[in-house]
């Protein structure tokens, strides 16, 4: 992975303008994994793929990741600020999309008489659910689709007569094993001490910082072209730095 350029920015807006948020992730990661196919970027975890575009973000924008909260007691807006770096630190390690290595192993857990197997969420999963708005709906489609075997003192059993005690353990085990998939940030309130999570996507962050990003180089190649005549290749290609250079001449 690599920083993306300006050109590549702009491409990825393009194409993910408008799009859901999943589509959207894809159309970064396509874009940092060029020799990776499609369905290989689709059977990333949804964790795995986080961990990607935090890194990727760390390269190309930095590793500061900013905010704002309301804190749940007293209302307080707050300014959130944290490290990309410190999210990765305790998470698996960065998956490579682009080697044929299977990124998305089966695993199997048992409690009580069950045997569980399954495998973990992708994007693939989630873009078949999209439809589904109702956050319960979605949850429960996806475990479905995941869930490959269920047996009870060795019977094989359908996914739908899992117990309720079972099926919160499948929860459990499931986000054991993909951390960043549900990345909560504690956060607390200096004007009343209140402590909390908060929920961290970086995929609308990320996507936020690219359509503002984009929106500026837009209105700064305009300045350019219109000033000197030059196409819009040559000052994509030009550094941020000398692109400055030159709109301070132009005032
Ligand atoms: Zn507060």
């Amino acid at each position: 992975m690599y920083a993306l350029s300006a050109s590549d920015l702009l491409g990825i807006w393009e194409n993910g303008a408008g799009k859901t948020p999943v589509e959207q992730a894809l159309a970064i990661l396509r874009v940092a994994f060029p020799r990776a196919t499609n369905a290989k970027l689709m059977q990333l975890t949804i964790g795995q793929r986080d961990a990607c575009l935090i890194h990727l973000h760390d390269l190309t924008f930095g590793p500061h990741l900013e905010g704002l909260a309301n804190c749940s007691a007293c209302n307080e807006r707050l300014e959130l600020d944290f490290n990309g770096r410190d999210l990765l630190a305790s998470s698996p390690p960065l998956p490579d999309p682009e080697l044929t290595e299977s990124l998305n192993a089966e695993s199997s857990f048992h409690f009580d008489a069950y045997e569980v197997t399954y495998r973990l969420p992708t994007s693939a999963d989630l873009l078949n659910s999209f439809d589904l708005t109702d956050a319960s709906a979605l949850k429960e489609k996806l475990l479905h689709a995941c869930v490959v075997s269920v047996s009870c003192d060795g019977a094989p059993k359908d996914i739908k007569e899992l117990p309720e005690n079972i099926f919160n353990e499948l929860v459990q085990h499931m986000d054991n094993a993909d951390p960043l998939a549900n990345l909560t940030l504690a956060a607390s309130c200096p004007a009343c001490g209140h402590t909390w999570q908060i929920i961290f996507d970086i995929v609308s962050y990320f996507w936020n910082e690219i359509n503002a990003w984009a929106i500026r180089l837009l209105h700064e190649v305009h300045l350019l072209a219109s000033a000197y005549g030059w196409s819009e290749k040559d000052i994509l290609n030009m550094s941020a730095w000398r692109r400055q250079r030159y709109l301070e001449l132009i005032g």
